[in-house]
């Protein structure tokens, strides 16, 4: 039997001959002996491969959600509260009454007036939106729903469709939305999510800001309440006109709003400004907003305020 020799050094002690082999070699019949040998661990100490889609890191918290958790949760943290984009589909899913929204101007499509050319042609980029949204046609969808006991207009925009940017399509669907609203007598709900206007369009996409603020002007006539809904983010053209003209004028936690982007009236006023500028919580706390709803009070909140003025309505 082989005997061991201890190599001195490896416990601490001076070592006496540094020419003595630290570890005697073992004999073929020790090399033989499973519990002996050492395991690979090469196979087990390899990643083992996520599927990709499953999980979502919210930038908020940090946590790791799991997708079906957060789908069913209509896309906010259930750790935090973060409130991630969504889409218009999913959205109005979430808002009326199941299986009431009945759409409008579904198959309207924006055409390149101008002959747009850049990096790409505006044609392009139109396909390309067209192909990869293929239940969208155009940044908004416009219909009639039920919320709670009230018949509603409803518009809303989509962030993944070129920014949510407003071109012609966007003004003329939400303008026929808002004289649908005035002709049926039915209060209107538009849920804004925008960079801007489609500048693809050039004048035409500016001209959409005095179109439906006129309708808006008819609506207010037959004293029929709007109600606006400002969502991440909601900027520029669409803010400065039909997002910022509401009877009422709710927020999503957290959402960027405003007119200028942030670097913008930064070196305009040569001022710092302060961490939360041109967020909602700021909006609400300088009186430009009316309240911050959470997305999962978002349809009891509005069918309360929708109770009180349509009552008001009535009465008057
Ligand atoms: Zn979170």
């Amino acid at each position: 039997m082989a005997t061991k020799v201890i190599r001195k050094k490896a416990i601490g002690v001076d070592p006496v001959d540094p020419v003595e082999p630290a570890v005697t070699p073992p004999t073929h019949d020790a090399a033989d002996t499973a519990f002996l040998t050492k395991p690979k661990l090469t196979s087990k100490s390899k990643k083992r491969d996520i599927p990709e889609g499953l999980w979502t890191k919210c930038p908020k918290c940090d946590g790791l959600i799991y997708d079906k958790d957060l789908d069913s949760n209509l896309k906010v943290c259930p750790k935090c509260s973060y409130h991630f984009k969504i889409g218009s589909r999913e959205r109005i899913h979430s808002m009326v009454e199941t299986c009431s929204f009945e759409e409008m101007d579904a198959a309207m499509e924006s055409v390149d007036v101008l002959k747009f050319t850049g990096a790409a042609s505006y044609e392009a980029k139109l396909a390309a939106y067209r192909k990869k949204m293929s239940m969208l046609k155009d940044a908004v969808v416009t219909g009639v729903g039920m919320i709670g006991t009230h018949r509603v207009a409803l518009g809303v925009m989509d962030f993944q469709f070129l920014g949510g940017s407003m071109g012609s399509v966007v003004g003329e669907k939400l303008t026929r939305l808002i004289e649908t609203a005035t002709d049926r007598g039915i209060p209107l709900i538009i849920v804004s999510t925008s960079g801007g206007a489609r500048m693809y369009e050039g004048m035409f996409s500016l001209m959409q800001m005095a179109k439906t603020c006129g309708a808006l002007a008819y609506l207010a006539k037959q004293r029929l309440p709007y109600i606006s809904v400002l969502t991440d983010p909601t900027t520029a053209g669409v803010m400065a006109s039909y997002a910022s003209v509401g009877d009422l004028i709710v927020a999503e936690p957290g959402a960027t709003i405003g007119f200028a982007g942030r670097r913008v009236v930064e070196a305009t006023t040569q001022s710092e400004l302060p961490p939360d500028f041109q967020t909602a919580e700021f909006l609400l706390k300088h009186g430009m907003i009316d309240a911050i709803i959470s997305r999962l009070e978002m349809k009891s909140r509005l069918s309360t305020y929708l109770d009180f003025m349509m009552a008001a309505r009535r009465v008057a």
